[in-house]
């Protein structure tokens, strides 16, 4: 991409998203939400279309493709469904892991199912007492012969319970960042069990559950890199992951946005269509140049991480700040422009906005990114 164009080829790759969204996700997004549903073999054949392991290299079964075509794909993909094409999201942020930090024998091991999604992944940072402050975490793995022993709980975690591989973050080590490393859990190994499904708000066709882990002896062969590294790794992992969960807020609030103009254009007031007043067409207005413009600082940020400049970290944070509070605005604004049938789930937009919610909570806090970039700028405020 120069500055102002997509390729050919991301073209054709956005589209081919577009039209899995609209003919494999789309039809079926408000019943899975309602019922519940994690749609496995629905996110297998966007895994036999490689979004599996979009940016996984290709000995391993990945795209071997850019962090902006990922981001055009989870866009296009929540135009569909935003919680499915985030749970994908976060199954490509492990399996980046894995591939980045992990040796050839872990490559081989994991990745092969994961890119195909035979196998799913799931992200276990946060802990009941560790949220934003993830470096405070408790969960011990101490060392005993050729094992780690694990005890502790990870809380929250998306995809638990059904993913077959567990990327944890667990101290092997003293308090703080540097005594923490990333080690990868298998589904039946004895000692790890999960809590109850959570109910949410939103994004309700993914399961969120605790992770418990008592006794739970991991061979040391699934600590990804040396010890101590494990929350670079997980830093490492969320600036890509941000870009994902921004996109499928851009994608999630385009869906709105375009259901917003057409019942605009439909729905008449005072003897008119409401599309027709001038100030609803400034709504209208500003909600397509707001989404443009963190769409734009999107791809910005998603160039920056694939050239790996050194303000990336930092690019992805804002970019996340700013493509999911738009995302979320222009979800609620297109909701308003429906009145009250925007409050009815018929319409289909009232799952936008809570699924949307989320995006600015989790994988750090929209305060969590201010902290990141004001870090910069002035330093670290007292207590962070
Ligand atoms: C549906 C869902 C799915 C999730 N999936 C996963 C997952 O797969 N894996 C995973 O590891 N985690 C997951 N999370 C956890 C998520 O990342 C955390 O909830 C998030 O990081 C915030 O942590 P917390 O909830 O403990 O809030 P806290 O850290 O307790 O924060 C509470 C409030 O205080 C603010 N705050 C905290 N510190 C500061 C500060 N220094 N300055 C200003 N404000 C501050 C926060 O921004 C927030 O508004 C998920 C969460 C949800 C809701």
């Amino acid at each position: 991409m120069n500055a102002f164009a997509l390729t050919e080829d991301q073209i054709a790759i956005r589209d081919m998203a577009q039209d899995f969204a609209a003919e494999t996700l789309a039809p079926h997004a408000a019943r899975w939400d309602e019922e519940k549903h994690f749609p496995v073999e629905e996110m297998r054949a966007a895994a036999a279309l490689g979004m599996g392991g979009i940016y996984i290299q290709e000995d391993v079964g990945g795209s071997g493709l850019t962090r902006l075509d990922a981001a055009l794909i989870f866009e296009a993909l929540s135009t569909g469904c935003p919680t499915v094409a985030a749970y994908i999201s976060i199954h490509n942020m492990c399996a980046w892991m894995i591939d980045r930090y992990g040796d050839g024998e872990q490559r081989q091991r994991f990745l092969p199912k994961l890119c195909t999604m035979e196998h799913l992944a799931s992200y276990c940072l946060t802990e009941p007492g560790a949220g934003s402050d993830a470096a405070a975490l408790k969960t011990k793995a101490v060392l005993d012969g050729d094992h780690y022993v694990l005890d502790g709980q990870k809380q929250f975690i998306s995809g638990a319970g059904v993913s077959d591989v567990y990327v944890v973050m667990a101290r092997t080590g003293e308090p703080g960042p540097s005594g923490i490393s990333t080690i990868v859990v298998e589904k039946d190994t004895p000692g790890l069990s999960f809590g109850a499904n959570e109910k949410k708000m939103g994004w309700n066709a993914q399961p969120t559950r605790a992770v418990i882990f008592e006794n739970c002896r991991v061979p040391v062969a699934n600590r990804l890199g040396p010890e101590g590294i494990g929350f670079k790794i997980a830093m490492a992992g969320l600036d890509g992951g941000r870009l994902n969960i921004g996109a499928c807020s851009i994608g999630g609030a385009q869906g709105a946005l375009d259901k917003a103009l057409a019942y605009a254009k439909e729905r008449k007031a005072f003897g008119s269509p409401i599309a027709d007043f001038q100030a609803m067409q400034f709504k209208l207005a500003d909600m397509a140049t707001e989404l443009e413009a963190a769409r734009t600082f999107l791809w910005r940020a998603a160039a920056a991480l694939d050239a790996k400049t050194p303000d990336a970290t930092k690019l992805c944070a804002m970019a996340k700040r700013v493509a999911t509070d738009t995302g979320f605005e222009v979800a609620n604004d297109a909701l308003q422009i429906h009145g009250g049938y925007g409050y009815l789930a018929d319409y289909g937009i009232e799952k936008i906005v809570r699924d949307l919610r989320v995006h600015q909570i989790l994988e750090g806090t929209n305060e969590v990114m201010r902290m990141i970039v004001a870090r910069g700028l002035v330093g670290r405020a007292k207590g962070n």
